[in-house]
């Protein structure tokens, strides 16, 4: 069978969830027997969002590879259990990038370079590289942005020219619109998506379904109305309303006939989905017994989105110990030794996040001392591990100007330092320590505990470390290093034993919990806050 693509584009406004879409399409064929991926086009000249900050973007999500990409392949990754990589995230300016390189190396035999055909034969191949790798029966290919945006025309005209050269038997094109409710009118309206469905037919792509997102169901009439405007058939046409929960969304897709348009039209061979554990898993994600309260201690914290795996792996590991973890946002910025015990009563966890620069810092320090004085559960992620150390380092080992020289590159006790590699870097694009790094986790630890194994792989996003030079002072007073990277000998997991569970780690453990394996480390931070919260 040869790889099919499936073309997902989106109509009328940003933010209509597409991502989730794919990933839900992508989660009912994997539960149908088939290899999936999915790619996401984004139309912006970054040559990847590593160099955006949270609120423009959200999340930098990181491969195994080392990519620093979309957050929506964050989603493909929980829903579908796979990994994703560098190809599965494509820029306008990576493709720019890489046509420039070519032209200054000769490759276009003095030709004039231009949009038609290099840009969208450049766009082509991207997209075409995944299936012709011979690993998936299907690759679902995400459009970023709305159509009639100037920027995402290229990718339209690639879709167009694939679906020409691959054959449509192969292909399918998919939108995504709204259809919104006027209620001084009482009525939902259709007018919107038929514009799309036009704009998107002039750039000589007729979608084959059209997913509606709706706050309202789709009565007989709407959808009647729908087909027969936008040309598609009334089974084409498929409702997507609010869920509870975006991990519901394959479900409702899967009652709508989503998978079976998709799979008669593309004539896969697949047997019936199984979908009996991911029932289970939004069962109990929709009706949890208890609730627990977990603070997340962070600068973006206005921004949910610079957080999502986070988020998301509070969700797994919630689900697996039968609890709702409602995070309690707070903004590092605000606080300070005098407000932290209000401002933290009563939580059963506390997670201090990632981030980068010294806004915040001694925020996160007071949250850090408050969660290790107080025997609250704490989960240090990356600057939030860094705290952690410099928290130790202070208050412990009475180092009082103890800093990593990320805030203060003057400090007499650099106990986190920017790692040797690190030192003489120009470009900030992709050079951070990115990617999947081994670590050997040190028996009778909670990490070992969480991860019941001595060698473990995480992913990493960061350019500072714990000093090897003057770490020793910190295990001289109680500090256990409970996981190293054995190449390169550095600190990757920190903790304090006489504690009910204080773990701080270097790495992105967040960005490999999925529905299917939710990640060790959270689970076990979610089962301390369970029984802070007198729950076992
Ligand atoms: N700013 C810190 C570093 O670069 C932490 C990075 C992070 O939290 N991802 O090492």
């Amino acid at each position: 069978m040869s790889t099919k693509y499936i073309f997902v584009t989106g109509g009328v406004t940003s933010s209509l969830g597409k991502g989730i879409i794919c990933a839900s399409l992508g989660r009912l064929l994997v539960a149908r027997g088939l290899k999936v991926t999915v790619q996401k086009l984004d139309p912006y000249i970054n040559v990847d969002p590593g160099t955006m900050n949270p609120y423009e973007h959200g999340e930098v999500f990181v491969t195994d590879d080392g990519a620093e990409t979309d957050l929506d392949l964050g989603h493909y990754e929980r829903f579908l259990d796979i990994n994703t990589s560098q190809a599965n995230n494509v820029t306008t300016g990576r493709i720019y990038y890489d046509v420039i390189n070519k032209e200054r190396k000769g490759a276009y035999l003095g030709k004039t370079v231009q949009v038609i055909p290099h840009i969208t034969d450049e766009i082509q191949s991207h997209v075409l590289k995944l299936g012709q790798s011979g690993n998936y029966d299907v690759v679902i290919v995400e459009i970023g942005g709305t159509v009639g945006d100037i920027e995402s025309l290229p990718y339209i005209e690639a879709v167009r020219q694939i679906r020409y050269n691959v054959g449509r038997a192969n292909t399918l094109s998919i939108h995504l619109t709204l259809v919104p409710y006027l209620s001084a009118a009482g009525e939902l309206k259709t007018k919107p998506t038929q514009h799309s469905v036009k704009t998107l037919s002039e750039s000589g792509l007729q979608p084959d379904i059209l997913v509606c997102r709706t706050e309202h169901s789709l009565d007989e009439s709407i959808r009647g109305k729908v087909a027969s405007f936008c040309n598609v058939d009334i089974k084409d046409v498929i409702e997507s309303i609010d869920a509870r929960s975006i991990y519901e969304v394959p479900l409702l897709m899967q009652k709508e006939g989503l998978d079976t348009r998709v799979i008669e039209k593309l004539k896969l061979e697949t047997h019936e989905p199984d979908l009996d554990q991911w029932i289970k898993f939004v069962d109990a994600v929709c009706n949890p017994s208890h609730k627990i309260d977990i603070a997340l201690v962070g600068k973006y914290v206005e921004h949910h989105d610079s957080y999502k795996s986070i988020v998301e792996a509070f969700v797994h590991a919630g689900a697996l110990n039968e609890v709702k973890v409602i995070i309690r946002w707070i903004q590092s910025d605000d606080l300070e030794p005098g407000n932290v015990i209000q401002a933290l009563a009563g939580v059963h966890g506390i997670l201090v996040a990632p981030g980068f620069g010294g806004r915040g810092i001694e925020g996160k320090l007071s949250a850090v001392q408050y969660a290790r004085e107080n025997n609250i559960p704490f989960f240090g992620i990356c600057l939030g591990m860094q705290c952690a150390v410099i928290e130790y380092a202070r208050n412990v080992c009475g180092l009082a100007k103890a800093n990593s020289t990320e805030f203060d590159e003057s400090t007499p006790h650099p106990i986190i330092d920017i790692m040797y590699d690190q030192k003489n870097i120009e470009n900030m694009g992709g050079t951070m320590r990115l990617g999947q790094y081994n670590c050997a986790v040190v028996p009778d630890t909670f990490a070992y505990h969480a991860y019941q194994d001595d060698q473990v792989k995480e992913r990493h996003r960061h350019r500072y470390e714990v000093n090897n030079e003057i770490r020793s002072v910190l295990s001289n007073n109680g500090l256990v290093f409970s996981g190293i990277n054995p190449e390169r000998d550095l600190v990757e997991i920190i903790e304090i034993p006489e504690h009910p569970w204080f773990v701080g780690v270097q790495f992105h453990p967040e960005l490999q919990s999925t529905v299917s394996h939710p990640q060790a480390l959270f689970v076990d931070f979610v089962e301390a806050a369970k029984k802070q919260a007198g729950l076992e």
